[in-house]
């Protein structure tokens, strides 16, 4: 078995954010939209930091303008996905990208990706379930549209609600009523925190969104009372070494914290955020973790079960994943 080929379960990937550089560009052509800029001469998004990849990212939303592109969408991003051994993903909605926060257009989209994840859960046995999204730099009033579109459809599919964004755009506490109406509606929650914020940011997502998972979460290392908290709540982290490498969050992967969160006892997991736009996909993850810390089937395998514990699925699934992870390890 290959790092390829190995089943594994990934919990922290944009659906927007997977489409693949040339069915964005297909598309784009096909409505005569021109988003020319956003390409390099290779045909990958071209962006230069942080602000520069949320504006790209927004520009390759934007012929993305119907339930029917989500369909073809869904169908890609799985396809990608199983080919790098992927068998249960959790994937990023925004309402704001689907129908702008209006629960009946928001419907219409998620019965479209659904359609299509039923059809690759049979065709190529990846399930896929969809965790809703607030933009965080939309602001709080958008954020409860977005809860509102959650709890509205909370259920086998919808069975979680997060927030990503510019992280530094406001605290916690002005999005807490989004999630406080997620949580009543039986979500489960992720935040996006300590990627651009520091310790405090992801303690205040903690205490204040009462959040179990945190996206990213990486300088959770810069206070030692915080990490001992998280891990006394088994707050489960969501971390993207390629994602944080490609965008400067940290300066190369031998300065990833990822293995130093492990040792010091945080339940940690791998994803990949946003694939193409950094150049990278699980079997890459895992490879490159390989290389720089030596981490191997039994460290990749102990990855799959932290995630497979922390997914936001009911216990019918979880056995199943567990199923196809296990006849492989
Ligand atoms: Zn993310």
């Amino acid at each position: 078995m290959t790092y390829k080929s190995m089943p594994k379960v990934e919990i922290h990937h944009h659906i927007e954010g997977a489409a693949p550089p040339k069915f964005i560009a297909g598309l784009a052509l096909e409505k005569g939209i021109d988003i020319s800029k956003i390409f390099d001469a290779d045909g990958g998004y071209a962006y230069d930091g942080f602000g520069e990849f949320l504006a790209t990212y927004e520009a390759a939303c934007t012929p993305l303008t119907g339930p029917q592109e989500f369909y073809r969408l869904t169908q890609a991003i799985l396809a990608e996905a199983a080919e790098h051994g992927v068998v249960y993903l959790e994937t990023f909605i925004s309402p704001d990208f689907c129908g702008g926060g209006d629960v009946a257009a928001w419907r219409d989209y998620l019965a479209a990706i659904e359609q299509a994840a039923a059809e690759a859960e049979h065709d190529a046995g990846i399930t896929l379930r969809g965790i809703v999204t607030a933009v965080r730099h939309f602001d709080p009033d958008q954020a409860n549209l977005a809860a509102k579109c959650a709890t509205e459809t909370a259920g086998d599919f919808i069975t979680g609600f997060g927030m990503g964004g510019a992280e530094t755009h406001l605290r916690p506490a002005d999005f807490a009523y989004a999630f406080d109406m997620a949580r009543e509606a039986g979500l489960q929650l992720t935040c996006h925190a300590g990627e651009w914020g520091g310790a405090a940011m992801v303690a205040e997502t903690i205490r204040d969104l009462g959040v179990t998972r945190i996206g990213h979460g990486i300088h959770v290392m810069q206070d030692p009372n915080l990490v001992a908290e998280a891990v006394e709540k088994g707050i489960v982290f969501e971390v993207c070494p390629g994602s944080n490498v490609s965008l400067g969050a940290v300066t190369g992967w031998n300065a990833h914290p990822i293995a130093k969160m492990r040792d010091a006892g945080l339940k940690v997991t791998v994803s990949t955020d946003d694939p193409p736009f950094f150049h990278t996909d699980m079997t890459r993850e895992f490879t490159l973790l390989n290389r720089t810390f030596d981490w191997d089937v039994v460290d990749f395998s102990a990855l799959n079960k932290t995630a497979m514990e922390a997914a936001f699925c009911d216990d019918a699934t979880r056995a199943k994943i567990a199923e196809k992870l296990g006849d492989a390890q």
